[in-house]
């Protein structure tokens, strides 16, 4: 199989780590130093499992998959995280696919996973099409990992992230789909975000929910080829005039409005060089590194408030009394302060 890796030929939802190497050989469990080694060594086959061990929600595989990335945390943070959101139908796919080619015949390796909000009931649909980057996926420096089920929002990119670095990968590429939380959680783990709208949507925004916009590093108009040329080098101009009156996402940059084609590749050249430009100035005012701290204690925040959230639900004595206090805060006949506190000494034990 090439290009685009998958660990879910199993049972739904519960990644197997023994996958087979191919049809006709024996399964067999990879220990995690040979993953790491693996992994290390850039070696495709061992990184595709040790991803499937770090995406498997199974309690038994917790342990495994912490010793593995603890192992590789020190080889990790290497490459240029570029998160990319917009539309379906903007022209993602064709961008990352145009976009991954260009910086292939530059000599780099890249790495490409996704954000899916639907993962968790559909199994993942963005990237999961095998057809939608047929070039790309055809290339041994290039690495498509679609987002599985399950877990919280994000996780597995970001450990996908580290597992990439790992095994040397220069730029990884996030995708998510501009429809809500995916995009706050993508750019929580990227260096750089980049949102790709269609070509005259003027202030509409076509869809992309209005805070979009301010999360971007760049915005850039695609399709910006025939007859959509003109009218997509007009809305550069009016998200460029825009961008003027909002706060930038990043500290000291100015978001710059974009135009390109990602079917000719034109304007490719110029949106690298604006990644480039945007790199090297926040390692220069220390924004990128501060930035890579802050969203690791942002994320293990997160996790902290997840765990206790699912464990706070999960408490019987909360479960008892949660459908009639919520009745009672409906029916106006006990504040919702004083219904949470009751819910939080029952999960005290009080
Ligand atoms: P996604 O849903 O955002 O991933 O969008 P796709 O990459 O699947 O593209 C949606 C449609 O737009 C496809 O029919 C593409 O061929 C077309 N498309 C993508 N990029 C361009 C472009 O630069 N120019 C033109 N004319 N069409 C494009």
């Amino acid at each position: 199989m090439a290009g685009v890796e998958g660990g879910h030929d199993g049972i739904p939802g519960v990644p197997q780590v023994s996958m087979p190497l191919a049809a006709h050989h024996r399964r067999r469990s990879l220990s995690v130093p040979e993953l790491v080694e693996g992994v290390l060594a850039g070696d495709r086959v061992r990184l595709a499992r040790a991803i499937t061990l770090v995406e498997s929600n199974a309690p038994a595989h917790f342990a495994q998959a912490q010793a593995l990335l603890t192992e590789v945390l020190p080889h990790t943070g290497g490459a240029i995280r570029i998160g990319i959101t917009g539309v379906p139908g903007a022209g993602k796919s064709t961008l990352i696919e145009a976009l991954g080619l260009f910086l292939l015949e530059r000599g780099m390796k890249l790495g490409i996973t996704a954000v899916d909000p639907s993962s968790t009931i559909t199994g993942g649909s963005i990237l999961g099409d095998k057809t939608r980057m047929e070039r790309l996926s055809a290339q041994p420096a290039a690495f498509i990992r679609p987002s599985p089920s399950g877990g919280t929002l994000g996780g597995v990119a970001r450990k996908t992230t580290l597992l990439f670095e790992a095994a040397g990968y220069d730029v990884v590429l996030v995708e998510t789909v501009g429809v809500g939380q995916s995009e706050v959680s993508v750019r929580s783990m990227v260096d750089f975000f980049l949102l790709v709208l269609a070509p005259g949507a003027g202030d509409e925004l076509q869809g992309i929910k209005k805070g979009v916009v301010e999360l971007a590093d760049a915005v850039l108009i695609n399709k910006a080829d025939g007859a959509s040329r003109l009218l997509a080098l007009a809305s550069r101009g009016e998200y460029e005039r825009a961008l003027h009156y909002l706060q930038p996402a990043t500290e000291g940059w100015q978001t710059p409005a974009l135009a390109a084609s990602a079917l000719s590749g034109e304007g490719l050249p110029e949106l690298w060089e604006t990644i480039q430009r945007f790199v090297a100035l926040t390692r220069d005012n220390g924004v990128f590194a501060q930035r890579r701290r802050e969203q690791e204690r942002d994320w293990m925040r997160t996790l902290v408030e997840e765990a206790l959230r699912e464990r706070f639900l999960r408490e019987p004595r909360v479960q008892a009394l949660f459908p009639q206090l919520e009745a009672a805060v409906m029916e106006g006949r006990l504040p919702a302060a004083s219904a949470a506190q009751a819910l939080l000494k029952a999960f005290d034990g009080a």
